[in-house]
């Protein structure tokens, strides 16, 4: 008789954020991330609140990849207890390591703002955290409690992984966020085969993607018609991946003359960090990349300025347009994106290019729907300024390549888990499953368990 199994769901449970999956043998118990809530205020208070099983008795802690919703809540763990070893690739602990650094500060600003006495965590449970966490490469097996472990490459950025558990005779599969294959940098999503039971995100599970051939020719007119009307052009992007895409991009599009030189300000100390790690661990990328990297900068091209003090980002706003400025954060709830939205949201030359997913409650989600007026900084701004959405650009697949991915394992899976999507995309990928594949599938509810 194979030994029982319990998995329970603590976050992105009908949602899509804060990621965290409780999985226990008889011997071991081991989470798999340990993300942030995101988007409104109210899911920033639920990450306050005490775990809903005690961090001390938790063996393992494995990180899939280094997007705050995956890992924010990492030094509260260890804060709360958890001395555990944690296991990631060496990129994911890197980027983890700026993340949770950089996260430090919009805490402090939150714990002034709501009137809470202390922070969520401190720099030391950052420190201890880190010096719990060991790196393992892509397909190295490595053994916890009687559990073997394997990362496969998810695609969905640099250090990604889809997490393969193997307890005696079962195989669970955690995708953690899965990529938008093929991607400009990073190698495809691995085919994953023989699974008994999946756990897989559903962030786009009811919607298709443009193609990034689309995806790029309206970065180009978007770029043409802002230059043309002398506009700000302005994208908030994710630190991680995304500010590398649109900038590889507009690498290419500079390089080849296709998009007029214009400046261009890359303004985000966390991006500019998180771009030199990019760098750093080049040896990831797929064989395309690297061959442009062997002869060009592909993250630097004329025309671009990385802004890194706040004196050089304020004086964006002095240099005249037609200017293009990448800013985080990606769903324009907090950072410096807001100075330039406040700036020029009521500008009717400028525009606003969305190429993330905008969290329910997010000022970039209240654009991407049109609102004729937001508030910024406790101000009202109007918007005149043009909104447009790339969906080309996403890091995750779309409902076909989640659909895809999981019939390639169709023949062994016992259990289909459907996770990190907003109720409406987990529900309609659910039920895609159960329609065309017979898979027993579901979406489970926030602290939910199964025994498997
Ligand atoms: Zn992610």
């Amino acid at each position: 008789m194979a030994e029982k199994l319990k998995l329970s769901f603590w976050g992105a449970s009908q949602e899509v954020t804060g990621s965290n999956y409780l999985l226990e043998t008889p011997s071991s118990k081991i989470l798999i991330d340990c993300g942030f809530f995101q988007g409104s205020r109210i899911n920033e208070e639920r990450n306050r609140k005490p775990f809903f099983y005690n961090p001390s008795e938790i063996d393992g802690l494995i990180v899939t990849h280094a997007h705050l919703d995956h890992i924010g809540r990492i030094p509260k763990l260890v804060r709360d207890g958890f001395r555990g070893k944690i296991f990631s690739t060496p990129a994911t602990r890197s980027f983890s390591q700026l993340m949770l650094t950089d996260s430090l500060g919009v805490l402090e600003k939150e714990v002034k703002r709501s009137g809470e006495k202390e922070m969520i965590y401190t720099e030391k449970d950052v420190e201890r955290a880190m010096a719990q966490w060991e790196e393992i490469e892509y397909c190295q097996e490595f053994a916890l409690n009687g559990l073997k472990i394997k990362f496969r490459d998810a695609g969905h950025i640099l250090g990604s992984t889809i997490a393969e558990i193997v307890a005696g005779s079962r195989k669970i599969v955690f995708t953690g966020d899965l990529g938008n294959s093929p991607e400009p940098l990073l190698n495809d999503t691995e085919i994953i085969k023989d699974a008994d039971f999946l756990i897989i995100e559903s962030t786009y599970g009811d919607r298709v993607h443009e193609s990034s051939k689309e995806a790029e020719l309206k970065l180009e007119r978007t770029i043409e018609d802002v230059v043309h009307n002398k506009g700000v052009l302005m994208i908030p992007a994710f630190s991680l991946e995304r500010t590398q895409k649109i900038l590889f991009q507009l690498n290419e599009l500079v390089e080849h003359g296709r998009i007029p030189r214009v400046p261009v300000f890359l303004d985000s100390p966390l991006s500019i960090q998180a771009t030199k790690i990019y760098k750093e661990y080049s040896r990831y990328y797929n064989e395309e990349a690297k061959k442009i990297l062997y002869k060009d900068d592909i993250f630097n091209f004329p025309g671009l300025k990385q802004t890194l003090t706040t004196e050089e980002s304020k004086e964006i706003g002095n240099i005249p347009p037609p200017k293009i400025i990448i800013a985080g954060s990606g769903m324009c709830n907090g950072g410096r994106i807001l100075h330039h939205l406040r700036q020029n949201l009521s500008n009717q030359n400028s525009a606003v290019l969305l190429v993330s997913y905008q969290a329910v409650g997010s000022l970039g989600r209240q654009l991407a729907e049109k609102a004729k007026m937001v508030s910024i900084f406790g101000e009202k701004v109007l918007v005149e300024a043009k909104i447009e959405k790339i969906s080309g650009y996403s890091s995750h697949p779309d409902r076909e390549a989640l659909y895809n991915f999981t019939k390639n394992t169709a023949d062994s899976l016992k259990k289909v888990f459907v996770v990190h999507g907003e109720l409406k995309s987990s529900l309609f990928f659910t039920q895609r499953l159960r329609d065309y594949l017979g898979i027993d599938a579901l979406a489970p509810k926030f602290g939910e368990s199964y025994e498997i």
